[in-house]
């Protein structure tokens, strides 16, 4: 038992990359005395026990939620309806019920109807993640120096919104509020549009005529490959978000279609001066986000690069006669 912990009691409801974040990294920080885990199929749940993130799993979200304080819901958008409306009876008054969706307004209109009263309902949105799911992806530095977003609706107790933010920043977040709106629109362009890109520009490469997909593979270093970690993550998620935030997908889009235009029409009139001044600007915006840590300032990602073959090394230059 540790003196720091928050919450007595944390209940998670879905316990994938996500969840299984939330578990690790609030047992190593202690922000939680104990830690009850449950996820849909018998399957997932007997991996948690085995992982061993959880203090225990149980097999309903029901028996999870049972004298929880704070209840975190970590699955796909579309269920979070379904599963308030199961264990809203349950949750214990003064609770406070979060969840972790990449979409806010949708979330709120699911949620909300569900949430009796003395229960504070907090929609938050850890901005962090990767390409991975399930229970064995999740690890307890996923938060650390990302942004956590929280949404609390009108007229929510400050007090349990505090203890949310504390929370988060056990784990390492930065903690920001804002609307659910707010929130849609904003990740509208910094997250779901590059899915979408991501996701259109690896299903373009797969269906070229005549570009062979080994050649596809094999030259992936020019960019390719980059998009393809972004249009690797989770399908089931990634269709909610899409289905639960379109308006703002579709605002940020049409904006989109209007700059790509703008491009297109400068490489068509070969009009250079345009091209190179777009570029600087979006350089800009790289250096930025590695200036404010978001990102590492190691060249193309960090990633590892082999040692030159030996051969080569021990005899650089061409002799004559070679
Ligand atoms: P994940 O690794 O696939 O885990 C999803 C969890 O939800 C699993 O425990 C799964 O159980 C359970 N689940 C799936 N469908 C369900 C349903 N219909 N009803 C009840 N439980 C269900 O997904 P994740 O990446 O942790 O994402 C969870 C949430 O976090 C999503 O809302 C997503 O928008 C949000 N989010 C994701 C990221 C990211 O980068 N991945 C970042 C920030 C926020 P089973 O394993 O038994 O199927």
């Amino acid at each position: 038992m540790t003196t720091t912990a928050l919450i007595n009691k944390l209940a998670l409801i879905g316990a994938g990359l996500i969840g299984g974040s939330i578990a690790r990294a609030a047992r190593a920080s202690g922000a939680a005395r104990t830690i009850v885990a449950t996820a849909r199929s018998p399957q997932s749940r007997r991996r948690v026990m085995e992982l061993g993130f959880a203090d225990r799993v149980t097999d309903t979200n029901i028996e999870a939620v049972k004298d929880a304080d704070l209840v975190i819901v970590s699955i796909p958008v579309g269920a979070s309806g379904a599963v308030a409306k199961e264990i809203g009876p349950h949750l214990k008054t003064g609770a406070i019920l979060s969840d972790v969706g990449s979409v806010k307004g949708s979330v709120v209109r699911d949620m909300a109807p569900f949430v009796p009263p003395g229960v504070h309902f907090i929609p938050a949105h850890p901005v962090a993640g990767t390409e991975n799911s399930g229970p064995d992806s999740g690890f307890a530095e996923l938060f650390v120096n990302r942004w956590c977003i929280l949404t609390p609706v009108p007229g929510t107790d400050p007090a349990a919104v505090e203890t949310l933010k504390a929370f988060w920043e056990k784990l390492g977040a930065n903690v920001e509020t804002m609307t659910p709106e707010h929130h849609d629109l904003v990740l509208a362009i910094t997250s779901h549009l590059p899915h979408l890109i991501a996701y259109t520009i690896v299903g373009t490469a797969d269906e070229l005529g005549e570009v062979t997909e080994s050649e596809v593979l094999k030259f992936s270093a020019g960019g390719f490959r980059d998009f393809t970690r972004i249009a690797a993550s989770d399908p089931t998620m990634w269709r909610d978000v899409f289905l639960h935030n379109k308006e703002a997908v579709l605002e940020m889009l049409g904006t989109f279609n209007e700059d790509l235009a703008k491009l297109t029409r400068a490489i068509r009139r070969g009009d250079g001066e345009a091209l190179f001044a777009h570029f600087t600007r979006t350089r800009a915006i790289r250096r930025g986000i590695v200036t404010i840590g978001q990102d590492s300032a190691a060249p193309d990602f960090g990633r590892p690069h082999p040692a030159l073959p030996t051969a080569r090394i021990a005899r650089p230059y061409a002799v004559d006669g070679d």
